[in-house]
């Protein structure tokens, strides 16, 4: 958990690169004795913001650490926007946990805690929560698409866009106000009509930035594929061959899969996650109806549901199958190499994808018809998307006091600016403008000591 209250002369340092053997490790420091620190550990302070070499050694004992580069980064202008430096040192454990000891000696520093480094550019103006939110989201990135929405929120988009409709609003409430102030100023009734038309071009502006289907958000999660079909048609080879190794047990007894089996794919830059569910069949056996239950509830979840069917005998299926085989369905015939003829389409004309798991024959066509999902249901542009519950929920609150607020004529002034007034306040959580208390630990909390 973190402080709530940071004492202003701390000095917190970190191991900022990942943990274990590498190349090189790098160790930040940020607070008012971090350009000490470095004065003590390499004997100088080198001019800022250029890298150069130095010989480290504990200043307890004179014992040496490290032949490493150092950077020092005056506040304000760091990361951090307090004094900051850098130790980019050889990655063995022994160098990083000498550096971490000698640090952990000097008077005034200690170690970091989740997020607070980024906690502290926050706090010192060098980021919006968003951006904050970004940099989570870019260190957890997995897949091209996921980089470079984080990069486009950390560039300013969301940032720029809440605060343009926060700014709007906050001018929006002071004309509102003026008119309850100065009742007797006879005020231009022009300035009112005006503050009203633009709280309500505000409110269509958020309810079309809402109405995005959920893609930013569904982004960081990844798209949510459910396998579903009859036991035995080859759910579990399918997830193996996807996911290039054994996932799932798969075995010739029907009804092996009881729970959902869950992994992540990278298609096309696009984030997948695939769950094998259990087959779907006619059953008394407990556990197996327990993860047929669970299959029926993930495939009402999934952004996808491949129905899995067994070619030979399409369009037969359970009854269980078959109503899942709605108009959005990727169906999907799977063992075609044990296909006497052609693939016959069913009544309506419809005729799955055809697959042999074990031949890898359709395999091509059925990653292009993932990809193409993953990117209908994900691909945002390049405009700016809502990427967290967080802002969804902010937004709907604003939403709804503007609505309330541009009730035409109905509302009294007071009860409007009201409505504007928390309109601002919500939009302003989203960035940590203000009442940011309670939700500062949420965002940092998704930090690890370092970043
Ligand atoms: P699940 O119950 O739907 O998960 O099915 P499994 O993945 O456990 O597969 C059932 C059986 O079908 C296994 O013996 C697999 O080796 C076999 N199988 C899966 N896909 C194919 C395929 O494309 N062709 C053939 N010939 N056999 C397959």
């Amino acid at each position: 958990m973190l402080p709530a209250m940071h004492a202003p002369d701390d000095t917190i340092f970190a191991l900022a690169s990942g943990r274990g053997r590498a190349g090189v490790a790098v160790v930040r420091v940020s607070g008012p004795g971090a350009g000490a620190a470095l004065q003590q550990l390499a004997g100088r302070l080198p001019p800022p913001r250029l890298a150069q070499l130095a010989r480290l050694s504990d200043p307890a004992d004179g014992e040496a650490i490290d032949q490493a580069l150092v950077l020092w980064f005056p506040a304000p202008a760091s990361f951090t926007g307090e004094d900051v430096v850098e130790f980019h040192v050889h990655g063995g454990p022994a160098v990083v946990s000498g550096l971490v000891l000698a640090l952990a000696r000097l008077p005034g520093l200690r170690p970091a805690v989740e997020g607070e480094f980024t906690r502290r550019a926050f706090e010192n103006g060098k980021l919006d929560l968003t951006g904050a939110e970004a940099l989570a989201d870019l260190v957890a990135a997995e897949t091209a698409a996921q980089r470079r929405q984080a990069l486009r929120q950390l560039s300013g988009t969301l940032g720029t866009l809440y605060g343009g409709w926060r700014d709007r609003l906050v001018r929006t409430l002071a004309h509102t106000e003026a008119a309850i102030d100065f009742p007797d100023e006879d005020l231009d009734p022009r300035l009112e009509r005006a503050a009203l038309e633009a709280a309500a071009g505000i409110a269509a502006d958020i309810a079309r930035h809402l109405a995005d289907g959920g893609r930013g958000e569904r982004l960081r999660e990844g798209l949510d594929v459910a396998i579903l079909g009859a036991p035995n048609v080859g759910k579990s080879s399918l997830l193996n061959l996807l996911a290039g190794r054994d996932a799932a047990i798969v075995a010739e007894v029907a009804g092996t899969t009881r729970d959902v089996i869950e992994v992540q794919l990278d298609l096309g830059g696009w984030p997948l996650v695939l769950a094998d569910t259990a087959g779907l069949r006619a059953s008394d056996d407990v556990v197996e109806l327990e993860g047929m239950r669970r299959a029926a509830a993930r495939a009402e979840r999934a952004d996808v549901r491949l129905i899995l069917v067994d070619a030979r005998t399409w369009p037969e299926m359970p009854p269980a199958v078959a109503a899942l085989c709605g108009a959005d369905a990727l169906i999907v015939a799977n063992k075609i190499d044990l296909l006497a003829g052609p693939l016959r389409a069913d009544a309506s004309g419809r005729l799955p994808l055809p697959l042999s798991v074990t031949s890898s024959e359709g395999l091509p066509a059925l990653l292009a018809a993932l990809e193409q999902a993953a990117a209908e249901r994900l691909d945002a542009g390049q405009a700016p998307v809502l990427t967290r519950t967080r802002h969804r929920l902010a937004l709907e609150e604003a939403l709804a006091a503007l609505e309330r607020a541009c009730v035409p004529g109905v509302r009294a002034p007071e009860l409007r600016a009201e409505d504007l007034r928390q309109a601002v306040r919500a939009i302003g959580r989203i960035l940590g403008r203000v009442d940011v208390e309670d939700i500062l630990d949420v965002v940092f909390g998704e930090f690890c000591i370092g970043k």
